[in-house]
């Protein structure tokens, strides 16, 4: 920035010398013949007024009065007197132009460049009442001699504008540089800086609004994380431990014929409901790998209802259970994906903690401008001391209340995860033996 300034002053300062210099030489040229040629006028006049009244006089006289050289010349255009004596050397002067004019209408001038271009000679000729012509002439400069002697004063002016141009470059660029300089890029709406840097500081402020969000987003998913993975080694141990505490008694025979099916189904039932922890592991870990896959795009909740139904549909029929969907479409701002785990487990929680012949609707709707979900179902309940603890990861409710069911305990954790990734508002109602009802609110969209 320093050097576009200092360039751009340069180049006005240079031009503006130049132009100065060219404008004031041509003027004071203009000025400094117009003087000459008014003094050789009016020494021309003076002079042929006296000639004309004392008639043959020595024109030598006047010779050094003036510092113009002197000729006379006769009405046939031969050279009768020259002041500097050349008289006999000199053509005829007929066919000059100041004398031929000055034959015809009693004035005449020209101007002759000499033998350089340095010099040139103004010519003034007057003729007098006898029809002779009297002449005086001068050397002046010419322009470009004019304009050649100017240039070491140009180029000291050059110089000088130089000097001043860096000074003064760099004192406008330091006093422009220094409030952008103080300018906190943290909080830039607080600067007081020049009014063409609002649009820039309005994006900064943007971004950094933006980036706080992201931070936001990766410190929670990092923390899902965490949490997740402390209780993993500890639950996976627990079905681990039954299944080889069962078949090391079978293997060393300290179980009856008779016993075998139970102790083989149990075997069989804590290695179904492994796979299915492990399986949900698995989900929460590519939600946390994947970083691609949490990009937000706009999900309408609506038709994720009937995915959700669709992919759930077997399920529901081997339990025996009607899903219903009702209310409208309801687009959320969000990771697809999370948004797809946390409606199956709600569904499938609701299918699976049922009774034969159990209803489930999921009705999608906007309340005060936020989309809404509820989950309800027409199953067993929860009861009332395990009502507030069914979001903790690895939680289930007695095997007796919920029949046995296999699960992992995960489902529902992942649904309050999901649903604080959202900044969405959850709440369940339960009422054992009728049924129970989560209800998820997400926050209105503000884009
Ligand atoms: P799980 O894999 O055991 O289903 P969840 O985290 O999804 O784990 O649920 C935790 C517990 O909450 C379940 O074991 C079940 O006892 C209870 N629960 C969840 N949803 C329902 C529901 N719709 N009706 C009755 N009980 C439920």
């Amino acid at each position: 920035m320093k050097r576009k300034v200092y360039n751009s002053m340069v180049y006005i300062a240079l031009v503006g010398v130049m132009m100065t210099s060219i404008l004031l030489s041509m003027l004071s040229y203009y000025r400094y013949m117009e003087q000459i040629k008014e003094e050789i006028r009016t020494e021309a006049a003076y002079m042929a007024t006296s000639l004309n009244f004392h008639e043959g006089q020595n024109l030598d006289a006047y010779k050094d009065l003036t510092a113009s050289r002197i000729t006379w010349i006769d009405s046939d255009g031969i050279v009768i007197y020259d002041s500097e004596g050349q008289k006999n050397k000199m053509a005829n002067h007929k066919n000059r132009e100041e004398v031929k004019t000055a034959v015809e209408k009693g004035k005449g001038e020209d101007t002759r460049l000499s033998k350089t271009l340095n010099e040139q000679t103004y010519y003034y000729a007057i003729r007098l009442s006898d029809g002779t012509v009297l002449r005086l002439s001068r050397e002046t400069q010419t322009i470009v001699k004019q304009m050649v002697d100017y240039i070491p004063v140009f180029l000291l002016m050059t110089g000088v504008v130089l000097v001043l141009a860096i000074a003064l470059s760099k004192i406008l660029t330091d006093r422009i540089v220094e409030p952008i300089n103080k300018i906190d890029l943290i909080h830039p709406k607080q600067n007081q800086t020049y009014s063409e840097l609002t649009p820039l500081l309005d994006r900064i402020e943007k971004q950094n609004i933006d980036i706080e969000h992201q931070i936001e987003e990766i410190k929670e998913v990092e923390n899902m994380r965490k949490e997740f993975s402390a209780n993993v080694s500890h639950e996976l141990k627990t079905p681990l431990t039954t299944i080889s505490g069962y078949a090391e008694l079978m293997k060393d025979g300290f179980v009856k014929q008779e016993d075998m099916g139970r102790f083989s189904a149990t075997i069989y039932e804590e290695a179904r409901r492994l796979i299915a922890m492990i399986e949900d592991i698995i989900k929460l870990s590519k939600l946390d790998e994947n970083q691609v896959e949490l990009e937000r795009e706009n999900v309408d909740l609506y038709e994720l209802a009937f995915k959700v139904k669709s992919d759930l549909s077997l399920r529901a029929l081997e339990e025996n259970v009607s899903v219903h969907i009702l209310g409208i479409h309801a687009t959320v701002r969000g990771v697809y994906q999370i948004l797809y785990e946390m409606f199956f487990n709600m569904c499938e929680n609701a299918i699976k903690y049922n009774k034969p012949d159990g209803k489930v609707a999921i009705t999608v709707s906007i309340i005060e401008d936020c989309p809404t979900v509820i989950f309800e179902d027409t199953g067993i309940g929860i009861p009332d001391e395990d009502i507030d603890r069914v979001f903790e990861r690895f939680y289930r409710v007695d095997k007796s209340h919920s029949n046995q069911k296999k699960g992992s305990g995960l489902g529902l954790s992942i649904v309050k995860h999901g649903a604080k990734f959202h900044h969405a508002d959850m709440s369940i109602e339960s009422k054992i033996g009728e049924g129970t009802k989560i209800t998820i609110v997400f926050p209105e969209d503000r884009d």
